[in-house]
């Protein structure tokens, strides 16, 4: 396969702190020899393991791109053994827009994998980490949260594996957090993630879906430079105590398909449940009213199945096929 046209402005193997870029040449209207410069950090100091830290997978959700950027100025060489190497907006272009997806091919980075060297901007972007910075990593977290249409109830996550002693290894992590709730996740589109490239090569993964509404708040922010904090000495890159809540973290696992609910009609939502509810199969969980005319009844929507309302769609505009709501059912690992 042809070579990544991304550079690295950093060399992954020198001693110290270094602070550039990953070098991407674009070519446009307002640069004919332009390149994307996305910013990453490497701190490396002696024998040990490789974390590779990313948020701006979404470009939309805060509370990766803000944590890693105060890590980026804060963690020295001298606290860690090993490597840590931090990207807070791999999708660069898409968090400079604060959108989902990258503005100039509308690529989402979570559904490129695993990439194209000779693919559109995100393609690119998704080739170089399959190819270059995954298989140089041990541990890999990527911090997420709801965006823009999306809130949750706070949770760090992995997914069932095939491989016992990973699939372990990936769900201590998770729970060693520290958020409120872990999650196994179950995808629907798993064959183009992040988690899945990691996953494949055989790396601990962990994801996280902190809050929404694209934004960030003083209690999201401790929750994401905590898990960071955690995820680092979890990964016996840096010493200290692992800083955890009072309360033992709650194990969910969405299951299927049915922990998903989607409408089929457009219209303003109206949620009946709140974040973090117990709710019942056959609860009313929304109502959507038409916005083409008065006098029209709400279209009424019921759980599938039992669980805790893990996730909401956070505006009331809603159009046919938005998810409004997921389940998540309490589990005993
Ligand atoms: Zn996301």
């Amino acid at each position: 396969m042809q070579q990544s046209s991304i550079t690295a402005s950093v060399d992954f193997d020198l001693a110290g702190k270094q602070q550039g870029f990953l070098k991407l040449p674009h070519s446009h209207d307002d640069s004919a020899w332009g390149c994307i410069m996305i910013p990453i950090c490497v701190i490396n100091n002696g024998v040990g393991p490789t974390a590779l830290l990313t948020g701006g997978n979404h470009g939309d959700e805060y509370e990766g791109i803000t944590g890693l950027l105060k890590l980026a100025l804060k963690l020295e060489p001298s606290q860690i053994t090993g490597r840590v190497i931090i990207v807070p907006a791999m999708n660069y272009p898409a968090v400079l827009k604060g959108t989902r997806t990258s503005p100039i091919d509308k690529g989402n980075m979570n559904r490129a994998f695993p990439g194209d060297p000779a693919g559109t901007v995100t393609q690119r972007i998704a080739d170089y980490f399959q190819r270059y910075l995954i298989p140089i990593c041990d541990f890999a977290l990527d911090i997420h949260s709801g965006g823009k249409t999306l809130d949750f109830i706070p949770f760090a996550a992995s997914h069932r594996l095939d491989n016992n002693k990973q699939h372990a290894a990936c769900l201590k992590g998770a729970s060693l957090f520290g958020a409120p709730n872990t999650l196994l996740m179950f995808e629907m589109e798993a064959a183009s993630l992040y988690d899945t490239a990691v996953e494949n090569q055989g790396k601990v993964f962990v994801t996280t879906e902190l809050y929404g509404g694209g934004t960030s708040t003083p209690q999201s922010m401790l929750m994401a430079e905590r898990g960071i904090n955690n995820f680092l000495i979890f990964s016996g890159i840096i010493k200290g105590q692992l800083q955890l809540p009072e309360q033992p973290t709650r194990m969910l696992e969405m299951c299927d398909l049915d922990c998903y609910l989607q409408s089929e009609h457009a219209g303003i939502l109206e949620m009946c449940v709140s974040l973090g509810d117990d709710i019942e199969a056959g609860q009313l969980v929304a109502r959507i009213y038409s916005l083409e005319r008065t006098g029209e009844p709400p279209k009424q929507y019921f759980a599938q199945r039992n669980g805790v309302l893990a996730a909401r769609r956070h505006p009331c505009l809603i159009a046919i096929g938005d998810t409004f709501a997921v389940l998540a059912v309490p589990i005993k690992c």
